[in-house]
Parts: structure tokens; sequence; C-alpha cells
């Protein structure tokens, strides 16, 4: 099997704009190189189950489409952690919707060499246009019951109801055109710059993100050389 010529701390980063499928190529690397899987977006909906006042706030934030700040995002982060150095046995974890900023590029690198992660580090950008994101993210749903997004592309269009839970979908109410433009210009003043910054220390590995799903994933594994 090739993933047990990996070294002990994989860590794999996937970046990329709303829409670009990156959830979904980040749960098939998960699979494919049996590694943990850390979605921003999954640690804070876990976390404002907790009815605490960062939980309750996690809860206004998110329904309202804004966003979770990054001290939160760490505390639960490094928790997550610890908790990997307790584990036996772990092939690596792969990040997904983190970091957003430089600020979390640089607090993320720290935390890695803490914890002494990151030797083997992949940052993967999927590439999409602003234009192809915001056609994407008009059509795509939300399951009502786990929060999980899915994504307008291949299968994933034709589900009627959640894949993972059988919830019912919906479209998310700042789905329209302006809530997405909005989201996309934080991506181009935020994240853009975050995208720069691995670029510049030749971490990189660029994606063409407007392809099918399968041949988004050959290419991942062709160009992360595993
Ligand atoms: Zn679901």
């Amino acid at each position: 099997m090739r993933h047990s010529k990996l070294k002990k701390s994989l860590v794999i980063i996937v970046l990329g704009p709303q829409g670009s499928g990156k959830g979904t190529q980040a749960e098939l690397l998960a699979k494919k190189f049996n590694l943990e899987y850390i979605g921003s977006g999954d640690l804070l909906r876990a976390r404002k189950k907790k009815k605490d006042f960062t939980g309750l706030k996690i809860s206004r934030v998110m329904t309202a489409g804004g966003r979770v700040a990054t001290p939160v995002i760490f505390k639960i982060w490094m928790d997550k952690l610890e908790e990997f150095k307790k584990k036996s046995k772990l092939n690596g974890f792969i990040i997904d919707g983190s970091p957003r900023t430089i600020l979390e590029a640089e607090m993320l690198e720290q935390a890695l060499d803490w914890y002494e992660y990151g030797k083997d580090k992949k940052i993967i950008f999927i590439n999409i246009s602003p234009k192809e994101s915001i056609w994407r993210l008009t059509k795509r749903r939300v399951c009502r019951r786990c929060g999980q997004n899915i994504p307008f592309i291949g299968e994933f269009r034709k589900l009627l109801k959640c894949n993972k839970c059988k919830g019912d979908l919906f479209n998310r109410a700042d789905d329209t055109i302006e809530g997405i433009k909005k989201r996309l210009e934080w991506f181009e003043t935020e994240v853009r710059p975050t995208i720069n910054y691995y670029k510049k220390r030749g971490e990189l590995i660029k994606i063409n993100g407007e392809q099918p799903i399968e041949k988004i994933f050959k290419d991942i594994l062709e160009k992360i050389k595993l």
C-alpha cells in the first residue's frame, strides 16, 4: 500500500475559494492516505454544541454568515493537535478551511512546530475563477441536519438528500450573488496574500479546480508525489 511509505507526520493543507470543491478533495485525500481530517467548519459546529459563551457566540456568528475570530479557532485547533499527540498511530492530518489569513498561516506554522508536526507538509491550492465560484455557490446546497456543504459538482448535483446523514438540503440564505461577491472580495483581500505567502516559500502546489472531481484528485496525487 502506498501510504505505508508515509512519514509519520504528513500534514496536508487544502486552500481554495468557496465552491472550489476543496472539502471534497480533502476527504478523498484523508481516505486515501488514512489521515485525520480537520475541517474548520466541522470543528466550529461541534464547538457550538457546548452552550458556554463561545459556543453560543459561534452559533450567532455562523448563522449571520460572519467569521469566527482567529484566537477562538486556534484554541480549538490546539486542543485538536494535543489530542493527536495522544494517538499511538497517526499517519498525519489534513486541514480544510484554514489558515484563512497570513496571521493564521504564521500561527499555524508555529503550532505545527510546537507539536513537532509539519516536517512533511503539502500545501494544495485548488484554483477556480471568480466566475466559476459564483456560479457554483449560487447552486450549492447545505444539509439541514449535519451542516455539510453539498458542492455543485459531479455526482453531488443529483443528490436529493444529504449523502452522509440523509438530511434535507437547502440553499444558504447568504448564497445570493451579493453575499457570494462579498465573500469572494474577502478571499481576494485576506486569503490571496496567504496563498502568495506559501508561494513565496516555494510550498504551493497549484491545481486547476475547473475539472471533474476525479481528474482534480488525480492531478493532486501526481503533484504531491507521496
Ligand atoms: Zn447531512
